[in-house]
């Protein structure tokens, strides 16, 4: 890729994480010195020394806490009158590798955790044989509460919603993601593509690895495509550098 198009792409992704952040209430981030420049520098054609040393200051980064804090008893969107509970996410705070889905469903709701249902158990079964343990990750959903009857979350529902998430992702700040399913992938990626399209390589989400990959809902009601899934899953052991068991 031309460097200038390189460039040109990276400010528009910058913008539009602080554009997200803003929205969370984040209206300012902690500046830290550029490291100090060893050695001799050129300056306008002249060899210069560098002079006192600027001790680099500790950029400070949000953890998981802080969101939660700030999410507190959400009410931003209309699915707060019809939850049970919030479910925020799950699992290491550190996670090399992120899950995230699209809602929660009936269990989630009534426990406050994702993934617990059947799906959620062949999510469980899925990370196990990438050689996690479920604790060893962190699981989380675009939307914090379930949309009534499960139906599809609406554009200002994720509008509201997103902006917790892309902070969770900042906080965890994971090797590589997977997005699970349709309005996960969709969402993250700011695209109309299917899934079917989007699955089985990396796109770039703010410099992470994410690997869109179909829901393991989908796949209770369609088991063949199982197959494609562990495809995907094998290419984010790859990245993690993961060794398959034989
Ligand atoms: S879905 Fe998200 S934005 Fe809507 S009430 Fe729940 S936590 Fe708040």
């Amino acid at each position: 890729m031309h460097e200038a198009e390189e460039a040109r792409q990276l400010v528009a992704s910058l913008c539009a994480y602080l554009e997200d952040l803003q929205e969370t209430g984040i209206d300012g981030l902690a500046y830290a010195e550029p490291a100090p420049v060893t050695g001799t520098v050129r300056l306008n054609g002249s060899d210069t020394s560098p002079t006192a040393s600027v001790q680099a200051a500790p950029v400070e980064q949000e953890n998981l806490d802080q969101v939660r804090l700030d999410l507190g008893e959400c009410a931003r969107c209309s699915l707060s009158g019809t939850r049970t509970n919030l479910v925020f996410g799950i699992g290491n705070p550190a996670a090399r590798l992120v899950f995230v889905g699209e809602a929660p469903g009936r269990d989630e709701d009534l426990q406050g955790e994702p993934f617990v249902g059947e799906a959620g158990q062949l999510l469980t079964k899925i990370i196990s044989a990438m050689q996690f343990r479920r604790s060893d990750v962190y699981i989380c959903n675009i939307l914090k509460c379930r949309p009534p009857g499960n139906r599809n979350p609406q554009p200002e529902e994720i509008e509201q919603c997103q902006p917790f998430l892309l902070r969770q992702l900042g906080a965890v700040n994971p090797e590589a993601i997977v997005c699970l399913g349709t309005f996960a992938a969709q969402t993250l990626l700011q695209t109309k593509e299917p899934i079917s399209k989007l699955r089985g390589r990396f796109h770039d989400y703010h410099g992470i690895p994410l690997m869109p990959t179909f829901h393991p809902a989908f796949l209770l009601r369609n088991p063949a495509m199982k197959r494609e899934v562990w495809e995907d899953m094998q290419k984010v052991m790859r990245l993690l550098n993961i060794e398959l068991k034989k």
